[in-house]
């Protein structure tokens, strides 16, 4: 009952504009930048209560509970049972460091994870002192005039001032799978949130049309804000990578559970007494489980998302980051993503074929127009009716804005809108004035899926505008204008004329106009209402082809990425650009929508021998893009797929990597996995080479870590089995796998990619990381390191009088060495360790010097001695332990130089 009566409080929808204005105290100019300050003080930001995100107390937390800490504190206090307090103590300690650097790293990943967000914030467009501006969401306050276009997110609860073809998926609030249809007006006070036609929500998305509203709530105060509690934004903080690693750990924890049981009974048939075994039981798992994993792997990937920051890619779920290397098709947009997006127009064409030529380049309106027989005469848009007719077409049916500042242009919006306001300074017409003497222009905006837009001006005739795609406009034309006068409409050539202009690599825009007199005033205008139309000409433009794009493609085709082109412009102009990008073959047929739709449905085997056909896709609509995705992840693609506009969202949810344009619409960046931030194809190429990159610097460390610590297993398995002492005691093997390998671990997650990765093929996406080479390295490394140190071990213990406890403290560094010469075979799976440069990788030297130095140190610090059980020993036994490492470094050498040899077989 209470929450009725806030609603009714808080109602909007039941009462008239002027009423809410003044209550608001606002007008439809908007705010004034003083009041937005003040507003903004009263009211608070426009956002919800944060989600919940990872606290250092709950990463903490995270990080100590894990399995391995539970055995290492029973270790300790076992430790402190037989009276080895400084054990004790000891394994506190590694347990302390080890959690409060995977807490750090964690943190630290989670800190810029969520800075890389930050970036991708809502913005909202908004009228302030009479002007457009754009802002961010958080600065709407009550009282804000919103502008809404078709993919944008609404910002805060509106009453809509305007709506024009308005519709609004509100599903998160109303569970209403349909867009809902906005309208204007009042309504009934009883009416409920789904109800509301004359409102728009906060947080639901404009899927079409346009519209203009004033916000009346904002943050908290939102319906999403009054729901707000329930809705807990759950977010998965472990990319599925570590996830799995995590499970792998367990595994291997398992394994060694039952190994040590097995172990532990032998030592007890053999009389050991049971905290002896205890310790032996201990010593192997904390040898054997690559604890430092989770660790390493979070750095690996957080530092592959920043590299892909820094080429423009931003990744918004973390397992593109290994999935994008595995990428084996890239189906493109052309607008924008192959091309610069600057569109020029640079050639009229009349219905009757004459040719004008139009000088300039940029968004601006310096140049001339020339006809094509007389071209050294600047032409102006009164000296044929053709020419006029088309200028106000183009700035009536316009959604954007181009100004002169006397030097400089301000531009802002559509591209190809802001081309044709250029047209029509060139042709001697200022927008703005053309526009001042007229009455009500209501518009059919631009939408993809249409391809036209179109503007109906009530005059004391009503006057339609309309421009688009040749083919759309000419359905909606019973005529063309020539010489001034309506003629038979000669559909076939202007096709042709068309067809001719777009192969030369224009995009073509059709133009016509009419007049009826009798077409009623209505909100909204159809396609279908429209009466027949002349045609006055077609204008074609250049969108220059992204310098870059060329080697791009280029690049894709060594990696063995395959490149599709999908448009929705004319199948000429797509095939000249594509033929230009090496995108397609000269022989090779463009698909067009309409041959897609006649081998309909997409299920069907024509269709999908269609769509493998060919590698340029033109007229193609957003359902059929997503079509085409399907077929080709079902015939076992990895796809990635970009998309910038509301309609794209399905196609990039489905895509098995969704690229959202930097310039898009929110509602592709919400469902893309990354976002390419300066909308260039080359980008999206640079995002999978660095996906190749993070994938292969997971292998590295992964490798690294699992054989070193098999070695300390197979180790201590044959020392046990060879009747031998333990050849290290607990607090030896957690210096080992936390200290000195954990310093390299991380360094080596900082390895600069290897400049082959683009030369080979896509890595299947169900390839396991431990695949059969990596088992295979792996296996040998860990039973070269093992044979090493075992022999080392029996030879001290059988041909030495050595004490155990020193013979320990040299097996001890021996395995250190080892480990440090180790980490550089790990740097290349395929390459000598001695090509692999080491400016690649500076950090790893530090690494390596600093897991050398410390343990030098130690054996030279008392207090550490005493917890290690290590002494110092001389320069020369120094050497030859040094010198006893090396054969690892030449085993994999030596490794490496036939599988190169056989990958090499492979390939020819
Ligand atoms: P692309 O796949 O190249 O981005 P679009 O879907 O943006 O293609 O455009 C498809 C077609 O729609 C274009 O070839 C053009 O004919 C038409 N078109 C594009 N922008 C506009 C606009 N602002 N007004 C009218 N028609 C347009
Ligand atoms: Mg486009």
């Amino acid at each position: 009952m209470r929450n009725k009566e806030v609603n009714f409080r808080n109602s909007w929808h039941d009462k008239d504009i002027a009423q809410i204005l003044v209550e608001l105290k606002t007008s439809a100019q908007g705010l004034s930048q003083d009041e937005v300050k003040k507003r903004l003080f009263q009211y608070g930001e426009n956002r919800l209560p944060a989600g919940v995100r990872m606290t250092l107390v709950q990463i903490i937390l995270h990080q100590l509970l894990n399995p391995l800490i539970f055995i290492l504190v029973l270790a300790a206090i076992a430790s402190v049972a037989i009276g080895e307090v400084e054990d004790a103590i000891f394994i506190f300690l590694v347990i302390f460091i080890n959690s409060a650097l995977g807490a750090y790293q964690e943190f630290k990943a989670e800190k810029s994870a969520s800075a890389l967000q930050q970036l991708l914030k809502i913005k909202a467009r908004v009228l302030r002192n009479g002007k457009g501006k754009e802002i961010p969401s958080e600065e709407v306050v009550p009282g804000d005039i919103i502008l809404l276009e078709s993919g944008i997110k609404v910002p805060a609860d509106l009453r809509l001032l305007e709506a024009n073809n308005l519709e609004i998926d509100e599903s998160f609030l109303t569970g209403e799978s349909i867009a809902a249809k906005k309208r204007l007006g009042t309504l009934k006070n009883q009416c409920g949130v789904p109800e509301r036609s004359n409102m728009a929500f906060a947080g639901s998305t404009v899927m079409n049309g346009r519209g203009r509203g004033v916000a009346v709530n904002t943050g908290i105060l939102t319906e999403v804000g009054k729901i707000s509690r329930n809705v807990t934004e759950s977010k998965s903080a472990k990319p599925p990578l570590v996830q799995r690693m995590d499970k792998f750990i367990a595994q291997i924890g398992i394994f060694l559970l039952v190994v040590s049981l097995i172990v532990g009974t032998l030592l007890y048939l053999q009389g050991m007494e049971l905290i002896g075994i205890f310790f032996v039981v201990v010593a192997l798992a904390v040898s054997a489980i690559p604890e430092g994993l989770p660790v390493a792997l979070t750095v690996a990937l957080s530092i592959a998302t920043k590299r892909m920051a820094k080429r423009n890619v931003i990744v918004r779920k973390l397992n593109s980051v290994e999935s994008l290397g595995s990428c084996t098709v890239i189906a493109s947009d052309k607008t924008g993503t192959l091309t610069v997006n600057e569109q020029t127009a640079k050639i009229i064409l009349l219905p009757d074929g004459s040719l004008f030529h139009v000088a300039g380049q940029g968004y601006n309106g310096n140049g001339n127009v020339n006809s094509e027989k007389d071209p050294l005469r600047p032409v102006l848009y009164s000296e044929r009716s053709e020419l006029y007719r088309i200028c106000r077409t183009a700035v009536f049916a316009n959604e954007a804005l181009l100004v002169n500042n006397g030097e400089t242009w301000e531009h802002a919006g559509d591209s190809m809108d802001v081309a044709l306001l250029g047209l029509s300074y060139k042709l001697g017409l200022v927008p703005e004035e053309m526009c001042a003497g007229e009455n009500t222009v209501i518009k059919i905006p631009y939408e993809s899926q249409n391809k036209f837009s179109a503007a109906i001006c009530h005059n004391e005739k009503v006057n339609i505008e309309l421009k688009g795609a040749v083919e759309t406009v000419l359905d909606f034309c019973d005529s063309m204008l020539v010489n001034g006068i309506p003629s038979p409409l000669l559909r076939e050539n202007i096709l042709a004329l068309a067809e001719k202009t777009a192969m030369q690599g224009f995009r073509v825009l059709a133009f016509a106009s009419g007049e009826s007199p009798n077409l009623a005033y209505k909100d909204n205008y159809e396609a279908k209402d429209l009466p027949p139309l002349t045609l006055n000409g077609l204008v074609g433009f250049i969108d220059p082809l992204r310098p870059e794009a060329r080697d791009a493609v280029d690049l894709c085709r060594k990696a063995g990425i395959k490149v599709i082109m999908i448009t929705g412009d004319h199948p000429s102009t797509a095939k000249t650009l594509a033929g230009e990008l090496g995108i397609s073959a000269e022989d090779l047929p463009v698909i067009t929508g309409k041959m897609l739709e006649n081998n309909s449905p997409s299920s069907s085997l024509a269709f999908r021998n269609l769509v493998a056909s060919s590698t340029v896709f033109a007229r193609v609509s957003p359902t059929q893009k997503l079509e085409i995705v399907n077929v080709l992840i079902e015939k076992g693609e990895f796809v990635a797929v970009t998309g910038d506009g509301v309609n794209d969202a399905p196609a990039l949810k489905r895509a098995n990597i969704g690229v959202a344009m930097g310039s898009g619409t929110d509602v592709a960046k919400e469902v893309g996995s990354m976002i390419v931030v300066d909308d260039n194809f080359s980008s999206i190429v640079a995002g999978v080479e660095e996906g190749r990159f993070a994938y292969d610097n997971v292998r590295k460390v992964i490798y690294l870590l699992i054989s070193t610590g098999a070695a300390l297993g197979i180790l201590f398995i044959s020392s046990l089995l060879a009747g031998l002492p333990l050849p290290m005691i607990a607090v030896q093997l957690l210096w080992l796998n936390l200290v000195t390998n954990g310093i390299q671990d991380v360094a080596l997650a900082f390895e600069g990619g290897e400049p082959g990765a683009m030369k080979r093929k896509p890595r299947p996406p169900s390839e396991r990381i431990f695949n059969k080479s990596m088992i295979r390295q792996t296996l040998v490394a860990s039973f070269t390191m093992a044979t090493v140190a075992f022999g080392f071990w029996l030879w001290l213990n059988r041909y030495t009088s050595l004490e155990e406890e020193y013979a320990r403290n040299l097996v001890l560094l021996l395995m250190v060495f080892m480990q440090n010469l180790h980490v550089f075979n790990c740097r290349s799976e395929r390459i000598s360790t001695f090509r692999v440069p080491i400016s690649r990788n500076y950090i790893l030297i530090f690494g390596v010097i600093a897991a050398q130095g410390i343990h030098i140190l130690s054996m030279q610090l008392p207090f550490m001695q005493k917890i290690l059980r290590i002494e110092p020993i001389t320069f020369t036994e120094w050497g030859y332990i040094l010198l006893l490492a090396i054969p690892i470094l030449l085993v994999m050498e030596v490794y490496k130089f036939f599988v190169a040899k056989r990958e090499k077989a492979l390939l020819n």
